[in-house]
């Protein structure tokens, strides 16, 4: 076998907002791709125009580049095998259904919309359901069933009409798929299947054959709900005369509690983003949550995805996409639907928190800050950054967690206050503004802690009492990080200010 250079694809319909599944697709399309050096391409297949929803291709190309996912070959990239983007193709399919025709693998068919309902009606009411195929077609208005001439005559006077795959009856199609090994259907369940429809468009099924054909896709990987098309996609390339790319179809990313495949709802119920990035609808106005407006790091959330349907065989559970792209293969891919966990996506969130450098996180800290409108050296965010983020698990929970680095307390916890805040606290603390105020040594932790102690001491003051009241002023609760710790970041004056307003304030 000569050794072809792997080419894979991912191919999404720009219907709406990329679902976290559709990712995990083009995730694992790009890791493959990667892990053979090969070439991930990104095809967009727009020819059913009256799903087309604008902005949605945009949002797509935006969600794989925050992941990370680099394409090599797509509508803007380029490349040698385009367009990229099928309604830009248009011309080209219709060759390849004549091909079809003239093989008599294909038929034309005339019968319309409203025809074809009053049948399907007209079954149901009889508790059956419609199928177009080997033995209706023979009812129906095509070149199949009627006389050569008639079906000349009105195709030269502009009828509309639709071409159809005609299916083989009673015959086993097996393919072999990557990840679920043989997968056999029996052509008497499948129906003969519209490949080019009245616009002048093909239909999803003859666009994507044709296209992985021509670009030279030799793996197609794609979702679970795409299996049912695998028979008529290997029968397409068989009577095309054409070579099939390998198959390997994901399994299902699954509900948190219940079953059935994740759905929009379930992220919605249960508070938890079900696409990458925040969406408006175009129409509706809604919006959707998304992992990065949430606060997920790219790297984090696509670490999460590698793991659902995948598995490295070992422990190892955080990995960079490097490692992902060494770690990857398909024969590691479950054929049963994996669970999603939201606890698991925070997981990893926080992991990843202990895994920046302190340096980025406080760039995007900076950010979060200035948009409350503080504004301090980029080098004190660092530190308080680099303190915190063993308790973060969101940049904004570095602010829950450290606010007071950057602003003194509004108000005071009450239940604390009633605990600590006892009578003769006001006039001990008043001693310890004073004792600050003429303390000469560095303001530096260890050194204000030392003194202090020993003043504290030397009034014969529980520490603990001296302590809890001290951290109410500096802080406003029971919380948060070395007190002598912050008393030194946010510097003696400051220590002062809050003891001055504590004492003012708390218990009135
Ligand atoms: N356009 C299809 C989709 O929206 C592509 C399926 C495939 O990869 O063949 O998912």
């Amino acid at each position: 076998m000569t050794q072809q250079k792997v080419r894979v694809r991912f191919a999404p319909s720009p219907t709406g907002p990329l679902h976290m599944g559709g990712v995990r697709t083009a995730l694992f399309n790009y890791l493959f791709a990667k892990k053979h050096n090969g070439d991930f391409l990104l095809r967009i297949e727009d020819t059913d125009q009256t799903r087309y929803v604008a902005g949605a291709e945009e949002y797509i190309m935006e969600a794989l580049a925050w992941c990370g996912i680099n394409i090599d070959e797509g509508v803007r990239e380029g490349g040698k095998y385009g367009p990229y983007r099928q309604s830009e193709r248009k011309e080209l399919y219709r060759e390849y259904a004549q091909m079809l025709i003239d093989s008599g693998n294909a038929y034309y068919a005339f019968d319309t919309a409203e025809e074809l309902d009053k049948i399907r009606s007209t079954c149901e009411g009889k508790g059956e359901t419609f199928t177009y195929n080997a033995e209706t077609r023979t009812k129906l208005r095509n070149s199949l069933s009627m006389p050569k001439g008639d079906v000349e005559k009105l195709i030269a006077a502009g009828e509309n009409y639709v071409i159809r795959f005609k299916m083989a009856v009673n015959v086993n199609v097996t393919e072999h798929d990557i990840i679920r090994g043989a997968v056999t259907f029996n052509t008497d369940r499948l129906d003969d299947k519209v490949l080019f429809k009245s616009d002048g468009m093909p239909t999803y099924h003859l666009a994507n054959v044709v296209d992985d054909h021509l670009m030279k896709i030799t793996h197609v990987i794609r979702g679970e709900e795409w299996l049912p098309s695998m028979p008529l996609h290997v029968l397409l390339y068989e009577k095309l005369g054409w070579e099939k790319p390998a198959f390997a179809h994901l399994p299902l990313i699954l509900k948190p509690v219940g079953k059935g495949k994740l759905s929009k709802r379930d992220g919605d119920k249960m508070g938890f983003p079900v696409f990458p990035l925040q969406w408006t609808d175009p129409k509706t106005g809604e919006v959707s949550s998304g992992y990065r407006e949430d606060g997920y790091f790219p790297g984090a959330f696509v670490n999460m995805l590698a793991l659902l349907g995948w598995n490295p065989g070992t422990e190892q559970e955080i990995f960079s996409m490097e490692e992902l792209i060494e770690a990857f293969d398909l024969d590691r891919v479950g054929k049963s639907g994996s669970k999603f966990d939201p606890d698991k996506a925070k997981w990893f969130n926080h992991q990843y928190m202990q895994i920046i450098e302190s340096e980025e996180l406080s760039g995007m800290f900076h950010v979060f800050l200035k948009e409350m409108g503080i504004d301090v050296p980029l080098k004190y965010t660092i530190k308080v950054v680099s303190m915190l983020k063993e308790r973060a698990t969101f940049i904004p929970d570095i602010w829950e967690q450290g606010y007071y680095f950057f602003t003194a307390p509004e108000t005071y916890d009450e239940k604390t206050v009633k605990k600590r805040w006892k009578e003769g606290v006001p006039e001990m603390m008043l001693q310890i503004y004073t004792f600050i105020k003429n303390y000469k040594g560095e303001w530096e932790a260890l050194a204000v802690k030392e003194q202090f102690s020993e003043f504290v001491t030397a009034n014969e003051w529980g520490f603990g009492v001296v302590m809890n009241a001290f951290r109410l002023c500096i802080v406003g609760a029971a919380l948060g990080a070395d007190l002598f710790e912050i008393c030194e970041m946010i510097g003696k004056d400051e220590t002062l200010n809050r003891i001055e307003k504590g004492v003012k304030k708390i218990g009135k």
